[in-house]
């Protein structure tokens, strides 16, 4: 018989597996917050800093210099002691903390941990998932032998003390979060966001579960605006030949013969490097550390390759991937639907941007209307071969329409630029060796945007691997080739940023020159700038966000979180 006045027995922690890691009692707490939150933190080592995170770090880092030692239980006596930053662990229940400071009166031990902002006003005196943090630290020092009467929370906004009463019922969820925890990390499977929640706004790292974009799938209700619109950082490309990038203190310098430039690291996403440019070991020590990812490109703009720190640790997303990989039928949907945006993406360009001074306008139509039709066809093929074939069908309408997109200047001083058809290794025009550099620079963003998010760049499902190339990026940027590229390349001409003096020739093959090269790059970099409406979130983005979150959702298809890869196709 059970009585309602009844409190339930906490049940043992879950057992605890040969190599299961220790669970940190601040995920105990994020767990209690958003499972998800803690999963994607501690199991799949996503990290994403905020105003509030950074605010967190200053209100420990006073705590997080060691002090005192702990005296070892036998050896407390009636004096009061306070030492920071202890760390403890429970191999019984599998935790471990860092406590900010433990407090040492009459013989017992009170774990007291600092938060951020003032004090809530609520009736338990704190939010549930800190003093479950709490309560956690205080059950480690337990099974360390310490008698341990209560805890404490210390609100440094309001400068305030809370005690946290450590009652049958804390306990229980305290144990019942961390083997939750646990289980969830051992079966793999990440838990799903939470619905049109108020939590998700703060989360630092919505930008990265994309929580509304993931329920959309199921839930069917609009998303709203969690992910920043844009990146503060930016790419810092290095094309002066013999120049040297070095670093001092928190800053990157580049030093050329003539002169040098700083940037503040922060401020930097990716360093790019063209040609015979130098960088120096503390300088590529320190970029990785920070997880800067280095491009390496030749002169011509070629993509080489990159160097990383040890990159996204997140194995269950490339497990997922090369799942797929090996999986015919599921590399043919993927690369179906990525033709198909291509095509479409290929259409809407040429609908948007056909000069009006060219006033072939049957073309126009018969050039819309035979990609509509390979785009609807591709949609339907069911082997790869065929889709090979619609690609380069599409191709080809498109780019003997390309020439249209290019302005006319009759009577002002700036330069035509003519264009048959696309050609490549060489090039053997300005306009195809300004395409190449455009490929090779989106290239180079998707490598490492798909790497930074935890795919392997190598493995792709239309591109098949080889040597080299990165065929997931190439699958993935398929779609963006018209409107980033392609689009950059046009903008570049059609505002006479780019000149025929810019180019060089060397037998047949035709490449930009160092002036030409700086004015193609910072077209592209505009282009990745410009904010643009997600037609399917229905939220401003830019476009170098855009081309994040459509990593991630890959991700989150080869996962199983959404049943399709959503691609981006603008109207
Ligand atoms: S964004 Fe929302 S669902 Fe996602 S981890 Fe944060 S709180 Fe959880």
């Amino acid at each position: 018989m059970t009585s309602k006045h009844q409190i339930p027995l906490p049940l043992p922690p879950s057992p605890i597996r040969d190599n299961t890691p220790l669970v940190p009692a601040r995920m105990v707490n994020e767990w209690v917050y958003c499972p998800r939150l803690a999963y994607l933190e501690w199991v799949e080592g996503e990290w994403a800093d905020s105003g509030d995170t950074a605010q967190g770090k200053r209100a420990h880092a006073r705590v997080d210099k060691s002090g005192k030692q702990l005296p070892s239980p036998e050896d407390l006596g009636d004096e009061m002691l306070k030492t920071r930053s202890i760390t403890l662990s429970s191999e019984r229940l599998g935790v471990i903390a860092k406590m900010d400071v433990v407090e040492i009166s009459e013989g017992t031990a009170m774990p007291v941990d600092f938060k951020k902002g003032k004090r809530p006003h609520v009736a338990s005196g704190a939010y549930e998932p800190e003093r479950v943090q709490v309560c956690t630290q205080a059950m480690i020092l337990e099974d360390n032998g310490y008698e341990v009467p209560q805890g404490a929370l210390w609100y440094v906004g309001s400068r305030e003390k809370v005690p946290v009463i450590l009652d049958d019922e804390l306990r229980a969820k305290t144990i019942s979060a961390i083997s939750a925890l646990r289980d969830a990390a051992a079966s793999g499977h990440r838990p799903p966001p939470l619905e049109n929640s108020p939590k998700c706004p703060r989360c630092s790292l919505a930008g990265i579960c994309l929580p509304d974009e993931t329920n959309l799938f199921s839930k069917k209700y609009t998303p709203r605006p969690l992910n920043p619109s844009d990146d503060p950082a930016l790419p810092l490309y290095v094309q002066t030949p013999g120049a040297r990038l070095r670093k001092s203190g928190e800053r990157l310098i580049v030093e050329t013969e003539e002169d040098s430039m700083e940037v503040p690291m922060i401020d930097v996403s990716q360093v790019v490097l063209l040609g015979p440019v130098s960088v120096t070991t503390p300088a590529l020590h320190e970029l990785m550390k920070s997880e800067i990812p280095v491009s390496w490109l030749s002169t011509g703009g070629w993509f080489l390759g990159h160097t990383t720190g040890t990159g996204n640790g997140n194995v269950a997303v490339r497990e997922a991937q090369y799942r797929c990989a090996f999986d015919e039928n599921r590399c043919l949907a993927l690369s179906r639907n990525l033709v198909t945006a291509k095509i479409q993406n290929s259409r809407t360009m040429l609908r948007r941007n056909w000069r009006t001074e060219r006033e072939d306008t049957t073309s126009k139509d018969q050039a819309l209307e035979r990609l509509k039709r390979i785009a609807k066809q591709a949609h339907n093929i069911d082997n790869v071969q065929q889709l090979l074939g619609a690609e380069g069908e599409a191709a080809a309408i498109y780019f003997a329409s390309f020439e249209n997109m290019l302005a006319k200047h009759p009577r002002s001083n700036l330069p035509n630029f003519s264009f048959s058809t696309r050609n490549r290794r060489p090039p053997t025009d300005p306009v195809n060796a300004m395409l190449s550099l455009a490929y090779a620079l989106l290239t180079r963003t998707f490598t490492t945007i798909t790497s930074a998010v935890g795919l392997d760049p190598y493995m792709g499902f239309y591109h098949r691997p080889r040597h080299g190339r990165p065929a997931l990026a190439l699958d993935l940027m398929e779609p963006f080739r018209p409107i980033v590229a392609d689009s950059c390349v046009i903008q570049a001409i059609n505002n006479g940023e780019v000149k025929p003096k810019d180019f060089i020739f060397n037998g047949p093959a035709c490449s930009l020159k160092a002036g030409g090269r700086k004015a193609l790059i910072s077209a592209f970099e505009r282009r990745m700038d410009q904010e643009t409406t997600h037609p399917l979130f229905g939220y401003q983005v830019s476009m170098r966000r855009l081309i994040n979150v459509q990593a991630r959702l890959m991700a989150r298809h080869l996962q199983g979180e959404i049943p399709v890869y959503p691609n981006y196709l603008p109207r």
